[in-house]
């Protein structure tokens, strides 16, 4: 008798943090984590990451406009939209369970004096956090009067790598090369590293398909994911959309901004054929609607490296 082959039923997640009004490179990376969740067969949830209020208001305007662009792309997620703004309470369950296990520390540095330590940079451009606070810690100094301390995970000495579908092998080791980072800012906010780990893992994602300058951010993640007991899921770090010149979009500047877009494209369907080309699944640039796509996608088709925002954008 054939045994029966049960394979999980793949989750994906589209995760924004609406501190800008999205941009292309933030609509084709929703598309890619929308097609490869769909190709599959599976469910696409949609998350938005409004842990810091300051920056994004709930439901202030760029996540109005973000929800609007998603439906106006015709990208249509599964389930329950998660807000992280209303997840504190679960953070810090977990954030409990790495107190238990001794892992935590307060930490009084100031960003200017991580900033102005000798200590080489992280790949991110971050200074490996020296661990001054936690000598502090382990000799008994009382805390600084009047300053509320960001609260750091001790990482182990201990290589945590992984095969991303796209960019191949890439691993670290946490203390080499990382050092202890801040789970919980000095504001109370808990930080992007936990809330992921915890809300990816609570809604059972299984594929992570996002931007690659969070590439580096993978090992410390699956260190908590190995904390919190959680399984890892694949990951698939795509390539950043440039501009002309090669250069990193970015929420503050125009280029292709989607105010300006849509002001230039009433229908979306020319805008997913330019995007959908510039990741060679279609030959050349032609009106598509992402459900057009689904039997067209393939990762082995996407390019690895930066893509070039299509003309006329
Ligand atoms: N919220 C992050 C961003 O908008 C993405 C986080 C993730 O996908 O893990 O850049």
């Amino acid at each position: 008798m054939e045994k029966e082959l049960k394979t999980i039923p793949v989750v994906g997640r589209f995760a924004p943090t609406p501190s800008g009004r999205l941009h292309l490179g933030n609509l084709m990376c929703a598309l890619l984590a929308w097609l490869s969740a769909k190709a599959a067969g599976g469910r696409v949830l949609l998350r938005i990451e409004d842990l810091d209020a300051a920056r994004c208001p709930f439901m202030g305007e760029n996540t109005k406009y973000l929800l609007d662009d998603l439906d106006w792309m015709g990208l249509t997620f599964d389930g329950e939209v998660l807000w992280q703004s209303e997840r504190s309470e679960i953070y810090h369950t977990y954030f409990e369970k790495l107190e238990q296990k001794g892992l935590i520390y307060p930490c009084y540095c100031s960003r200017a004096e991580v900033h102005a330590t000798t200590a080489p940079h992280r790949s991110d451009g971050v200074p490996k956090y020296d661990r001054k606070c936690w000598y502090r810690h382990l000799a008994g100094d009382p805390p600084p009067v009047g300053k509320k301390p960001a609260y750091r995970v001790r990482v182990p000495d201990e290589v945590f790598g992984f095969t991303d579908r796209l960019q191949g092998a890439y691993s670290e080791n946490l203390e080499r090369d990382c050092s202890d980072f801040v789970v919980r800012r000095s504001d109370g906010i808990y930080a992007y590293q936990l809330a992921v780990v915890v809300d990816d893992a609570l809604s059972g994602v299984t594929e992570i398909v996002r931007g690659n300058d969070l590439l580096d951010s993978t090992p410390r993640q699956m260190f908590l994911q190995k904390m919190f007991g959680f399984s890892h899921p694949v990951y698939c770090h795509i390539p950043l959309l440039t501009d002309a010149a090669g250069r990193r979009l970015s929420k503050r500047e125009g280029d292709g901004c989607m105010e300006r877009v849509r002001a230039a494209y009433p229908d979306p369907a020319p805008v997913i054929g330019a995007l959908a080309a510039a990741l060679g699944l279609i030959p050349s640039p032609e009106s598509v609607r992402p459900v057009d796509l689904i039997p067209l996608f393939d990762w082995g088709k996407i390019p690895r490296d930066a893509v070039c925002l299509p003309e006329g954008f």
